[in-house]
């Protein structure tokens, strides 16, 4: 029987593991078949508290890691496939395998959706990116785009009006998706440029960087090339949560719900930690000090049970 087990490895996951680690509980952290993290595939983070020169975003995790397996933290690299409540315990099942906790902590993360284009994976972090918090300050000075036409684009273009000579605001159709207080901010700012009912079809790379995006019309299929340095694209997150379905409250849109001020879910001894519960900050950060709240609370609920 286990204290705690802890489901993914990123800012959320490693702080949970260093917390309760350091709380002597010997949490087992399963990782699925690789190191998680969407730190893991950017590369400078210039807003982590601490790292003044920036870090580079797989360091960092190798640091969390570390940090967390000096601390007595185990990881195995298995996948998760359900999680099911048995009592007052849970059976963690991967595959064949199965495991008996009397605390989970979730912190699974959301990916961020991509448009589905050639050779996208090698082009995030070159110029490909779906955080302007994170990466909006390396671009000074130059033309980017927003794909989208939701709150997150409309908050993502106005906030790269500080920085980028002209934002490009495309999406597919001719009205935004956002609320009228976000359009109309995004749509009355003279940086932002939208470019209406248009798709990328194309990611177009200087010597492995973006160069420029080729956008189809969908109305006139006219096909034109914007040139720019960076896409940032905002067309929404899918939370890794499918594999509570049943068992954990979500709302509409996947993501796990956190009772308020605290990690808690609807499950007792189940807690989520990180952008699994989370679409409004996503930040490394927030992600990690939901990770310590959600140790704290798993540590006081194993005390109140004991
Ligand atoms: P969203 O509201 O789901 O919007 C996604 C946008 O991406 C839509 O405009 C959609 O187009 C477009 N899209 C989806 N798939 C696409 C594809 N394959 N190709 C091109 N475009 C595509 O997602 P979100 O903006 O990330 O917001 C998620 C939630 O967080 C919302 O509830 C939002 O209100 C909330 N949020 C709130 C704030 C805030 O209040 N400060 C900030 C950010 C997000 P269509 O419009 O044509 O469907």
């Amino acid at each position: 029987m286990e204290k705690v087990i802890i489901i993914g490895t990123g800012c959320a996951g490693w702080t949970a593991a260093i917390y309760t680690g350091r709380a002597n509980l010997s949490p087992l952290v399963l990782a699925g078949d690789q190191l998680g993290g969407q730190l893991t595939t950017t590369t400078e983070v210039e807003n982590y508290p601490g790292f003044p020169q920036g870090i580079m975003g797989p360091e960092l995790m190798m640091h969390m890691q570390e940090q967390a397996t000096k601390f007595g933290a185990r990881v195995e690299y298995k996948k998760v496939t359900s999680v099911e409540k048995n009592g007052s315990t849970f059976n963690v099942t991967c595959g064949e395998g199965q495991y008996e906790t009397e605390t989970v902590i979730v912190a699974t993360g959301a990916d961020p959706r991509h448009l589905g284009i050639d050779g996208e994976e090698k082009l995030i972090g070159h110029g490909l990116t779906s955080c302007a918090t994170c990466d909006g300050a390396f671009y000074r000075d130059v033309p980017v785009a927003v794909i989208g036409g939701g709150d997150s684009a409309c908050e993502e273009a106005t906030f790269l009006t500080k920085f980028a000579s002209k934002v490009y605001l495309i999406h597919r159709r001719d009205e935004l998706r956002a609320s009228k207080i976000m359009a109309d901010r995004a749509l009355s700012n003279e940086k932002i440029e939208p470019v209406w009912d248009s798709q990328v079809t194309e990611y177009l790379t200087d010597d492995g960087e973006m160069r420029a995006v080729k956008v189809s019309n969908l109305k006139t299929n006219d096909e034109t090339e914007i040139e720019l340095k960076c896409v940032f694209v905002a067309i929404g997150h899918v939370p890794n949560a499918q594999f509570l379905e049943g068992l954990v409250e979500t709302d509409e849109n996947g993501y796990i719900v956190q009772k308020p001020s605290c990690t808690k879910t609807n499950v007792e001894g189940l807690f989520a930690a990180g952008d699994v519960a989370d679409h409004v900050y996503r930040q490394a950060i927030t992600a990690a000090g939901d990770g310590c709240r959600a140790a704290l609370e798993a540590e006081r609920y194993l005390a109140d049970n004991e």
